[in-house]
């Protein structure tokens, strides 16, 4: 199945899309990974996405739109994916609609309130991406799937958050709508417990298929 995971910053898609992917084993798209890639491999891409990426702002729709489209022409993508992240705007989604056929639209729900706590306790693993919560570490500093120290994300810093959540509404949110016109929206409650929102999830996906 080809699924796209829509929903606020922080909304849990990085958190559901490592569970539900090994479940169903298909690739994690995670556009905010790729760029931080490049970022970190000073790419021309990462170069040009760098200063919106700090900004809390999104990064131009073409570069974007470019990478993904690489990315899903990918061999492992034949077999299906998630998209985690993308698309953002409803040029991204236009622009998709021409490269993929989409089979699903999980829209993980969270209140702004939830989000601000959760991507301000976010910590990251540099390496793989896995999301981790301050409130659950407890004394653990490390990946638990590769050992690395995990970092805060610069962008996870109050101010940018609040930023990243008022570019959501204005650009993201549109989409909700977009997907329900398809007939393709499923909506999920992201604000129980981890594990409930991947049962959700996967009758979510289960009814679409
Ligand atoms: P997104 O990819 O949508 O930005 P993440 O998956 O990175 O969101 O999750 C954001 C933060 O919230 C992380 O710190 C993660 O550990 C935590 N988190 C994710 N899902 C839940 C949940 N259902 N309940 C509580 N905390 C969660
Ligand atoms: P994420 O890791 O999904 O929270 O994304 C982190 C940042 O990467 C966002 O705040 C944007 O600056 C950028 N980004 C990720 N995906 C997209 C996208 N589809 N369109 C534009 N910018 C994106």
């Amino acid at each position: 199945m080809n699924i796209i995971f829509l929903g606020p910053p922080g909304a849990g898609k990085g958190t559901q899309a490592k569970q539900i992917c090994e479940k169903l084993n298909i690739p994690q798209i995670s556009t905010g990974d790729m760029l931080r890639a490049a970022i970190a491999n000073q790419t021309e891409t990462g170069l040009k996405a760098k200063t919106y990426m700090d900004a809390g702002q999104l990064v131009p729709d073409e570069v974007v739109i470019a990478i993904v489209k690489e990315r899903l022409a990918e061999d492992d993508c034949q077999g299906g994916y998630i998209l985690d992240g993308f698309p953002r705007t409803v040029e991204q989604a236009e622009a998709l609609s021409g490269i993929a056929k989409i089979d699903a639209v999980v829209d993980l729900a969270v209140a702004d309130e939830v989000l601000v706590k959760r991507l301000s306790g976010r910590r990251v693993c540099p390496q793989c991406g896995a999301p981790y919560h301050v409130d659950y570490l407890g004394d653990v500093t490390t990946c638990k799937v590769d050992g690395t120290t995990l970092i805060q994300r610069d962008d996870d810093k109050a101010e940018t958050v609040l930023n990243r959540l008022t570019v959501y509404h204005a650009k993201t949110a549109p989409l909700i709508d977009f997907y329900q016109k398809a007939g393709l929206l499923r909506s999920v409650n992201a604000a129980d417990a981890p594990e409930a929102v991947t049962a959700a999830v996967l009758a979510a996906l289960e009814a679409s298929r």
